[in-house]
């Protein structure tokens, strides 16, 4: 038997992570140069990426406020969304307070999720208020 039979048989994408992963779970050992190659790779990809995203979340400008989950329990979608994304649903309204807060305007269900909106938004620019 050849080795190149050998290769074809064995059924393992050799030269890729998947084929990797295939000598793992198989138990064909020792995994042959090619794969360890590509598993190095593709692990190396994955390490700078994390890292330049990990970067750019310290260097970078402060992420934009998120959304809170309202009306505390509210499942609507949409519900707390900031009020610079499109409006969610045809009841949403938009809440905001007119002197300056650290809540940003959002959209919420009309009804109880536009008033706790409201009261959070009163919340925060109190206290900010230092008269
Ligand atoms: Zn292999
Ligand atoms: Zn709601």
């Amino acid at each position: 038997m050849s080795a190149a039979q050998a290769v074809a048989d064995d059924g393992i994408d050799h030269g890729s992570t998947r084929g990797y992963y295939q000598h793992r779970s198989r138990k064909v050992v020792p995994i042959c140069q090619p794969c360890r190659d590509a598993y190095n790779k593709d692990h190396r990809a994955k390490r700078a990426a994390a890292k330049a995203w990990n970067g750019g979340m310290i260097g970078g400008p402060p992420a934009p406020p998120r959304p809170v989950p309202t009306g505390r329990d509210c499942a609507k979608s949409g519900c707390g969304e900031l009020a610079t994304a499109p409006q969610p649903g045809a009841r949403m309204v938009v809440v905001s307070w007119p002197t300056p807060s650290r809540e940003p305007a959002r959209w919420y269900c009309a009804g109880a999720c536009a008033a706790y909106g409201r009261a959070l938004a009163e919340v925060r620019a109190i206290g900010d208020r230092r008269a």
